[in-house]
């Protein structure tokens, strides 16, 4: 008995590869429909378009091949952590207000327009109303763990599972084989034939 024969009756004349099968089964076929009528002057021009058409066997459909996850690759934004996201937003805010203060000091009370501290002052009042802001909205993308390393190395996880999920299922649906008799799939080498109704089962076994 070969690796080829079927794991459950034995015998090896039913036995197809799934992915000739599949083929086997699907056609694509083109044909042409009327399309609407022109009118010019008197004379009305009928013509005609050509439509494609995918046609399939029942058992063509049953065994169609995984199709590829329609998810985007995660993007890489902020390079810190949230604890470095918490510092860098505190050390913003402090500055700011650092420099509003002293902004403020020195041209409300010591009234020295040569000061630098008056420059100081007025990148101190902007940095107030701005940092702020931007403070608040960073804390709460870094709370909710949006834009931190760490939320990025998850979604990346998730990721890289789904396409390994599906390169695996690809493998699978690759290397196996039907058994027409027993209407079950079965990969080579394998004790156990699966009944065809349980394929997507299959394509996600390790065996
Ligand atoms: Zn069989």
């Amino acid at each position: 008995m070969s690796i080829l024969n079927c794991p459950q009756c034995g015998q090896l004349d039913k036995v197809q590869k799934v992915s000739a099968l599949f083929s086997q089964g699907t056609q694509h076929t083109s044909y042409e429909t009327p399309s609407a009528a022109v009118q010019i002057k008197d004379t009305t021009f009928y013509g005609t378009q050509e439509r494609n058409a995918i046609s399939r066997t029942a058992l063509s459909q049953k065994l169609m091949p995984p199709s590829k996850p329609d998810i985007q690759k995660p993007k890489k934004n902020l390079w810190v952590t949230k604890s470095e996201g918490y510092i860098g937003a505190s050390i913003s805010f402090v500055i700011g207000i650092g420099l509003a203060i002293g902004g403020i000091y020195v041209s409300v009370i010591v009234n020295d327009i040569n000061s630098l501290w008056k420059w100081c002052g007025t990148i101190g009042f902007l940095l107030i109303i701005v940092v702020p802001i931007t403070t608040i909205k960073q804390f709460i993308d870094v709370a909710k763990g949006k834009e931190s390393k760490e939320h990025y190395e998850v979604e990346m996880n998730w990721y890289n599972e789904r396409i390994s999920e599906y390169e695996h299922a690809q493998s699978r649906w690759d290397s196996a084989y039907y058994c027409g008799r027993c209407d079950g799939v079965f990969s080579l080498g394998s004790t156990k034939l699966t009944p065809i109704n349980e394929f997507y089962k299959f394509l996600s076994k390790y065996d």
